[in-house]
Formats: structure tokens, sequence, C-alpha cells
């Protein structure tokens, strides 16, 4: 029995947050129900992304309310708090938070005292300090980003479609993504998919007037699926007429031209940057141990190392990894370990609270699936290397089988069956991310926010 009032907080409201939060609410149920225990989650969205499935919410296929689980609803005995941790004390006892109510009175941060954390804030875009970068990227770990880029790509097909400067048009139609991880891969896959399958609609524009690039700095892309599903990704890639440069960084993407390290010059009005993570800044600002890469240094249990009530797990914590060969190595940042490490997470403060002996996490990595567009796949799972439709749909039945809560799986399955009696969803609302554009123009102002034609702020 959890014998004072344990006050939880949990930073971050993802894959590890939401579970761990999951974990103890179910586990804790007693006491938070008699006001022994509280749990508290801090967040800047009131939902948590479901990341495997945004290059399908930016295909069409999924759409983005499906991609995100409202955290108050499967929280509800935690309480969720919309905002940001920005430092952590734990010597102290107390995270500094902002909220969009702090923001709004003007009365500075607030301190929140807590007995136990979980540091989940996850990973960041690891960005290099390339010219044009900051200003014309964009990133896709976010919802938001995801269906940005899907409203951007259309929007550059209509641009291309209806200018008559050949350049405009070239720099419309040319698409550099750069990294070749699950995220560019799966991101470009997925648009270049339904850019082709859209042009149809377009009486100008076809598909060999797109140019696709992928730029890896490696001699690999999709190295999660391993060496040989690698190769035949690129293989793949290739046979679609995208442009796959292995061995090349992007040096510069100022004023709308991305120039390779091998000497290529693209005009263009889309980079997608998805070369890394890196571990989140929140990290730096805490008085817990890192690592030389800016994780939290973590024992296979899951607790900071050093020091007591301090957790951590996902993309944001170095855990060893128990089940490897060799001594010294740690488990990779993907869903695979987070939501294993969440729920151990949850089960590890309990018992911890309880006075009982902790659990060390250990799983063996099974493999990975991946989307490379609608029906073409590639998958490394238990060892076997799929490829093709079969790897397709198995990603899609890993993923619904995934996803999180019933409503979800039932939502994404339902929008999967009508996609295959209907055609393809090819419409474009960037407008929706200028709401008051129209209004303000009948009010005879200028509108503010008007649509740009960069991706990361617009269409
Ligand atoms: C496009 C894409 C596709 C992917 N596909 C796969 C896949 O197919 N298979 C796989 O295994 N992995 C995949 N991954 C990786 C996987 O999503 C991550 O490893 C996983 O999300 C890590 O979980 P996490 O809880 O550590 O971080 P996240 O899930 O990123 O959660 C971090 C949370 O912390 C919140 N936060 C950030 N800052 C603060 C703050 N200051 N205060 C409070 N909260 C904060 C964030 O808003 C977020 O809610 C993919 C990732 C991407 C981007």
């Amino acid at each position: 029995m959890v014998k004072e009032r344990a006050r939880i907080l949990v930073v971050g409201g993802g894959y590890v947050g939401m579970y761990t939060a999951l974990r103890l609410q179910e586990k804790l149920k007693q006491e938070l129900g008699r006001g022994e225990a509280e749990i508290t989650v801090v967040t800047p969205e009131p939902y948590m992304t479901y990341q495997p499935f945004l290059p399908e919410a930016a295909a069409g296929a999924v759409s983005p309310r499906h991609v995100v689980v409202p955290l108050r609803r499967v929280l509800p005995h935690c309480r969720v708090v919309v905002g940001e941790v920005t430092a952590v004390d734990h010597a102290k006892r107390t995270a500094t938070l902002t909220t969009l109510a702090t923001q709004e009175e003007g009365t500075g941060p607030q301190q929140l005292a807590y007995d136990e954390i979980v540091l989940a804030p996850g990973s960041v875009s690891r960005t290099l300090p390339i010219p044009g970068l900051a200003d014309y990227a964009i990133g896709f770990k976010t919802v938001e980003e995801a269906i940005g880029l899907r409203n951007h790509v259309i929007e550059q097909m209509d641009i291309a479609s209806s200018t008559r400067d050949p350049a405009i048009r070239d720099a419309a139609l040319t698409f550099v993504f750069v990294g070749g991880g699950y995220a560019g891969v799966e991101a470009l896959g997925e648009l270049e998919d339904m850019a082709r399958y859209t042009t149809r609609y377009y009486h100008n524009v076809k598909p060999e007037d797109m140019k696709w690039i992928l730029v890896e700095a490696s001699d690999r892309i999709l190295p999660e699926v391993g060496e040989d599903m690698g190769r035949y990704t690129v293989s793949e890639l290739r046979r679609r007429n995208i442009d796959v440069r292995l061995g090349t960084r992007l040096d510069s993407c100022a004023d709308r031209i991305a120039v390779l390290s091998d000497g290529a010059r693209f005009p263009t009005r889309t980079v997608v940057w998805t070369a890394g993570v890196k571990p989140h800044p929140l990290l730096a600002a805490t008085d817990l141990p890192r690592d030389e890469r800016g994780r939290l240094k973590c024992t296979p249990e899951l607790a900071v190392e050093g020091v007591t009530h301090a957790w951590a797990a996902g993309d944001a914590a170095a855990v060893p990894d128990v089940t490897a060969a060799e001594p010294g190595k740690e488990t990779a940042p993907n869903a695979q370990h987070a939501v294993r490490q969440a729920k151990l997470l949850g089960d590890n403060i309990v018992r911890s609270l309880r006075g009982e002996p902790l659990q060390p996490y250990s799983h063996k990595y099974v493999g990975s699936v991946a989307s490379l567009g609608l029906h073409k796949g590639v998958a490394h799972v238990y060892g076997r290397k799929i490829k093709g439709y079969p790897a397709w749909f198995m990603h899609r039945a890993y993923h619904l089988s995934r996803v999180p809560t019933f409503n979800r799986k039932a939502r994404v399955l339902a929008e999967w069956t009508l996609a295959g009696l209907f055609k393809r969803e090819i419409v474009s609302l960037g407008s929706l991310e200028h709401p008051r554009a129209e209004f303000e123009l009948a009010a005879g102002g200028k509108p503010s926010d008007e649509p740009s034609d960069d991706p990361k702020g617009s269409s």
C-alpha cells in the first residue's frame, strides 16, 4: 500500500508519458480514488501523437484526428496540464512550468512540487547550421508538420499547373528530403505516391515532371530494416524515379536552392529535414545526470542514475540494453522500446512506492516494418525479410494493432476500408491554417496571416 500521498509528475504526453500514466492510473486506482496519490501529466498538446501514422496522414490515408489520442479521455484519473516544463530542480523536487494561462496572465512560470518525476519529453529534430535551413525547411515529427506538408505539396502542384514561368514550375515540382531513416523514407514514399496519383487530375502536370530527391549522408537508408532491405528500398525508390543520393549532404538551401555536397543544385520550394533526432533540450535544464549525447543516464530499472525518485524512458533516456551481445549498448530510440519501457516504468514506480524490488527492462528488438506508399513496403521482423505488398500489409496490420485505444483502431480501420472502395482524397485544406484571412480581407484590413509559399508557415 502507498503510505503517504504521492505526487507523481509525468513530463510529456507522448508514448512514454501516456503509457506510464495509463499504467499508474490502472495500478493506483484505489489510491487515486481516495486521494492518496495524484498523477499530473504536463504536455504541450492535449493529445499523444502516434508518429508511425504521420506518413499515412500526410498521404491522406488516415485523417489527422485519428493519428492522435486525446489524453483527457484516456487518463480520466490524472490531471492533464497543457503546458511546458522548462526546468527541473530535482534536489528541491520542483519543476518550473509555463502554461497558456501563465502566458495569458503574464504571471511568469509556476513552480510545481512533486515526489516522483517521470521525464519523457522525447526528442527534437537534430539540425545543423546549414544556410537557409531554419528559414525554408520543415521537419516531420508532428501532425501539424505532416498535414502542413501534404497541403503544401498539393499547393505546389496547383502553382506548377497555373504558372507560365518555367523556373517557378520547376522549383514547385522539386521536393527534397534530407535523411534516410524511418521518418524521411516513409514520408517521401507516401507523399510521392500521393502526388503521382494526384497528377491524374491535372491536365498539365505529369508524374515525370516532378523531381523527388532523397539525400542521405551515409551509404545506406532505413537502417531499421537491415542492410539487404535497405538496399531493396533504394532500388524500389529509384525504380519509381526517385533520385536517391547516398553519401551526400545538404550544404545549403538559402534562396530556395538546395545545394548538395556532390555539386548538384536544385531550385525548390520544399526541403523536408528528417536527418535524425537529439534528446529534448529540457534535459539540459535539469540537475540530473546526462550522457555525452544529452540523454538522461538510466539504470536497467529505468530510474535515473545516482538519484532517487526520478525516472525516464524513451527517446530522452539512455537505457542499458541487457539483451545485447556486447556490453555497453543502449536501447534504440523507437516506439517499440518506448511503449514497453513505459509499462515497466509505471510498474516500477508502484513497486518503489510499495517498497517492493524493481524489475529491469529487457526486450530484444524484433525488427521493423515501413511503408513506402500505397501497397508498397519493406519489413525485417524476427529475422524474416519481406517486401512489396506483404510488407505493406504487415505494416498496416502491425500499426493497427498498436495504435492506442479501440476507438482509434476502429476509426483507422473504417478509413482504410472506405479508401479501398472510393478514390483517394486529393484535397488540400491549406486555408485552414489562416482561418481569419478571408474575414480580414472582407473587413477591409490586410490579412495578417497571409499565406506564404514555404511549407513551415503555410499551405
Ligand atoms: C515520422 C515518424 C515515424 C516513426 N515511425 C516509427 C515506427 O514505425 N516504429 C517505431 O518503433 N518508431 C517510430 N518512430 C519513433 C517513435 O515515434 C519515437 O521513438 C517515440 O515517439 C519515442 O517516445 P517518447 O515518449 O520518448 O517521445 P514522444 O512520443 O515524442 O513524446 C514526447 C512528448 O513530450 C512532450 N514534450 C516536449 N517538450 C516538453 C516539455 N518541455 N514539457 C512537457 N512535455 C514536453 C511532447 O510534446 C510529446 O508529447 C517514428 C518517429 C517519427 C517522427
